[in-house]
This record gives structure tokens, sequence and C-alpha cells, in this order.
């Protein structure tokens, strides 16, 4: 039996015409999974009792189990999920001022194997289905509603795993968060980090989408991107910005540049001026991400005195940086930590 939740619009339209129902029951249906976040088809009063009745024939509806939650000091909500074939994976609720985002796994793992990262360190074990990406952000806004009014405002696909890798159960999963007649999120409020997969980016610009791209660039040289992402092997830093350079933004949008800063590999001035006559012209925002130690890892955190003068270097050459703050990382919930509790037992 298959799950409606993260079932395609287009392909329930095709069932139901299967079926010789009018296809116009599709929106309705999607409204009420995802807009008055029914459970059952029985809550479906609009719809006839014979659709209903084969609805429930031919689908099932679940979400993925909620396993274990950890609260940080600065309210950041780790969520553990246990899926099906018993794989774990994490998700990150972090609320501030005017929006609380959710970021998302994509993957068990990663296969991308970049060194800072503890995902990589997992390999890839499998992609997660349209379903379980999509049913994480549902899982966490039932867990939270009666706290908060609007739970989620902003989704961050850069939890674990390499999204782009996982490329059609990642476009069926978005296509549901930003469709008007499903969750409905605006695609200003969607971000989809990727480690820079040049024939996927080339790919996704052509599915109208229109969410925000980050990408983690990470380093300024070659030799030093391919030691720390492997990727960098396949595509160059040249090949990556080239695909980025004509990457089609609308207006007031613009590309995210992600720079992960590691203490004495990618942290020094030369990095920073190479960095902004690098992105010299892009319509971008930087973010700095200062490394999040972890067991295991040979990498160091950078000085925050360098992190401001890499920071102010780029400003004074009129760039947008921010310098992301770390998040729940007494939980291990910040970027790079997530690798799933069982990780640890391993
Ligand atoms: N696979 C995607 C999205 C998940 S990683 C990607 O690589 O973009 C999300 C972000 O976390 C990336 O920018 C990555 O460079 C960063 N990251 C990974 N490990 C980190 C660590 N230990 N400390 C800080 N940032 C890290
Ligand atoms: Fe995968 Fe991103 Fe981690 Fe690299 S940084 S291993 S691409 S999750």
């Amino acid at each position: 039996m298959q799950n409606i939740v993260g079932f395609p619009e287009e392909e329930i339209k095709e069932t139901l015409t299967k079926w010789g129902e009018k296809p116009f029951h599709t929106s309705q249906i999607l409204t009420w999974i995802y807009h008055h976040k029914a459970r059952s088809f029985e809550a479906m009063t609009n719809l006839s009792k014979s659709l209903r009745a084969r609805l429930l024939e031919n689908f099932h509806y679940s979400l993925p189990p909620i396993k274990k939650k950890s609260v940080s000091r600065d309210g950041t909500i780790k969520y553990l999920f246990e899926l099906e074939d018993g794989s774990d994976i994490e998700s990150v609720w972090m609320p501030s001022e005017g929006r609380n985002t959710l970021c998302i796994s994509t993957q068990v793992g990663c296969r991308m194997a970049c060194t800072f990262c503890l995902t990589g360190q997992l390999g890839l074990k499998r992609n997660l289905s349209s379903a379980e990406i999509i049913g994480q952000i549902m899982a966490v806004d039932r867990d939270l509603e009666e706290l908060t009014e609007n739970p989620i405002s902003n989704v961050v696909i850069m939890g674990m795993g390499e999204p782009l890798d996982n490329y059609d159960e990642l476009v069926k999963a978005i296509r549901l968060m930003v469709s008007p007649h499903a969750m409905k999120i605006s695609n200003r409020k969607v971000t989809l980090s990727t480690s820079g997969l040049v024939d996927k980016i080339k790919r996704f610009e052509k599915e109208d989408l229109h969410v925000n791209l980050a990408i983690s660039l990470n380093a300024t040289e070659n030799s030093t991107r391919t030691e720390i992402m492997p990727i960098n092997k396949k595509h160059t830093i040249e090949e990556l910005l080239e695909t980025l350079r004509t990457y089609p933004l609308k207006a007031t949008r613009r590309l995210t540049f992600e720079y992960v800063l590691l203490k004495e590999i990618n942290d020094s001035h030369e990095d920073a001026v190479r960095l902004g006559k690098m992105l010299h012209g892009f319509k971008c925002k930087i973010n700095l991400i200062p490394f999040n130690a972890f067991d295991r890892s040979d990498f160091q955190s950078p000085l925050e005195s360098r992190v401001t003068e890499f920071q102010n270097y780029l400003l004074a050459r009129n760039f947008t940086v921010f310098v992301r703050k770390n998040r729940g990382t007494d939980i291990l919930g910040a970027c790079g930590q997530l690798a799933a509790e069982s990780f640890s037992v391993a």
C-alpha cells in the first residue's frame, strides 16, 4: 500500500482518473492532508463515501515516528526519527525572533565523504522517500502545534545527506512543500544546500521551483577543496562557479555561499582575499560557519578573531556576510554534527 504522505499531486490526479473520478478531487485531498492536517480519509467530508473507501483501500497515512527529542539550552530541538527499516535520521528545529526554521534530512548518511562532516563518516545507507522527507516537517509541526502558532515558517534542506544525490524524491517533496494546494510554504522560505553536484544543479534549475540555493564552497583552492570535499575531484571550483554564474535567479533573490571555517586549513587572510575575488559579480550572500567539533575529528574551530577578520575583509568589499551562530551544539544539533545517535554506538 502506498503512503498518501509525499505522494505527488500529478500521481493522485492520474489515480483518480484511472478510477473514473474527477481530477478536481486532487486539490481537495491535498488540502485535507497538508492544510487541515487530516490524518484519515474518514475526515475528508467533502469527498463521496465511495471515494473515501477507495482511498482507504489503496493508501495509508504515516509519518516518521519520533524516537527521541533533545532540547538545547538555546531552545533548539533535535528530533531523532526511527524509520520503518530501523534507520535513524534527524531534524533540527531552531526558533528565533520572527521565524522558526526546520532543518531536514534527505538521506540516511551521505556518500560525499566530506572530511569535516560527521554525517559524511557514515557513508550512504539509503535515500529517503518523499514521504520521509516531507514527513519530518509534518511530524515536527504536529509535535509543536500546541506550543506555538506557526511552528515552522522556514525549511532548510541542510540536515543529513546530499539532497541533490537523492534527486527524484527530493523534487517530489519540494513540489509538495511549495504547492498552493499542499503545504503552501513560500519558495522564498525553503533553502536547499548542496555540496555542488554540477549536473544536478543544471537539472534542478529547470524544475521551476525557485527555492533558495545554498552552495557549500568551503575552500578557495582546488587542492584544499579536494582534500576536504572529494566531490571536488569531479567538479572543480571553476566548473562549479561557472555553472552558478548562469543559475536563473528571480529579481530579488540571491545565491548563498556557505564556507565552513577550519582552523589553519581555509581561514587565512589569503583565503578571504581569494574568496572575495571568486565571488565578485555574484548576486549572493556568504554564510561563514565556524567548524563545529565532534569526536574523532582532526579539525579545529577557528579562532574567534580570525572569523571576525575574515568577515570584516569581505564586508569591506561590499559582500553580505553572516557568521552562522552555532545552534544546539550541546545536543550535537549543529551543522555537520548530525549522524543519528546510533552512530555513536556503531
Ligand atoms: N550535503 C549538503 C547539506 C548538508 S551539510 C551540503 O553539504 O551542503 C550542511 C552544511 O553543514 C554544509 O554547508 C556543510 O559544509 C556544513 N558542515 C558540515 N559539517 C560541518 C561541521 N562539522 N561544522 C560546521 N559546518 C559543517
Ligand atoms: Fe554530505 Fe554535506 Fe556532510 Fe558533505 S557536508 S558529507 S555533502 S552532508
